[in-house]
């Protein structure tokens, strides 16, 4: 099963890509954890990618494509994945498709979850991210269960530059940009699949499972 999730910055695709993972068994990717991961390891992809995130814009497709169909070309990827955070141009969802369709695969859904800018702006603010192990939470609706520590890990959690208000508001003009357009490029291909994300985690969850099967 190959799924991309679809959907604006703090939408909630991470927190349920998580769940799908465990659920299905199948790996979650998530392009925006390798980029964070390459600067936290101070790699020359990560002194690349660092300062377009920071500024909220996108990594330019040559840094970001090949990485990902290497990652998805990897053993763990036989049986399917999630893609959260990929594609976010149809460039993207072109080479994607083109690759795929070498080896008569396609994706199989793609889950929008559709959550207005009002309430993004305040699920970004409150967004606390491990940069150790990738958990996320959200200090009033997915508290850790002691302030500021990742209950997986037990690292330090920390307010992502990126999530700081002043980029939220580019993050969310570049989202309509050049990604929204995916709704409809899935939409043609007959696999998009749009769920309520202003709903709590776990009925969010539910509607997917609904749509993926049990
Ligand atoms: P994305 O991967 O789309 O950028 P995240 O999954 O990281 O988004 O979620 C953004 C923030 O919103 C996080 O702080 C997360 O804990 C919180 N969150 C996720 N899903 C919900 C939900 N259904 N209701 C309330 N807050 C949520
Ligand atoms: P995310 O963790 O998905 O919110 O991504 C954080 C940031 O990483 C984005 O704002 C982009 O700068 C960059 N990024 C992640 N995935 C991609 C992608 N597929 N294409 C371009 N930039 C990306």
């Amino acid at each position: 099963m190959k799924i991309v999730m679809l959907g604006a910055p703090g939408a909630g695709k991470g927190t349920q890509a998580k769940m799908i993972e465990k659920k299905y068994a199948i790996p979650h990717i998530s392009t925006g954890d390798i980029f964070r991961a390459n600067i936290k390891n101070g790699t020359e992809l990560g002194k690349k990618a660092k300062s377009y995130m920071d500024a909220g814009q996108l990594v330019p497709d040559e840094l970001t494509v090949d990485l990902l169909m290497d990652r998805i070309a990897k053993e763990d990827c036989a049986n399917g994945y999630i893609l959260d955070g990929f594609p976010r141009t149809i460039n993207q969802a072109e080479c994607l498709e083109e690759a795929l369709s070498k080896k008569g695969e396609a994706i199989d859904y793609a889950i929008d979850v559709e959550v207005p800018d009002e309430n993004i702006i305040n699920r970004m603010g409150g967004r606390r991210a491990c940069l150790n192990c990738g958990a996320t939470y959200h200090v009033v609706h997915i508290p850790p269960k002691t302030e500021g520590i990742c209950d997986k890990c037990g690292n330090e959690l920390i307010l992502r530059d990126d999530d700081k208000p002043e980029t939220v508001g580019k993050r969310l003009d570049v989202y309509h940009a050049q990604t929204q357009p995916l709704i409809d490029f899935y939409t043609k291909k007959g696999v998009l699949k749009e769920v309520d994300g202003t709903k709590d985690m776990e009925d969010v969850f539910s509607t997917i499972v609904n749509i993926l099967g049990e």
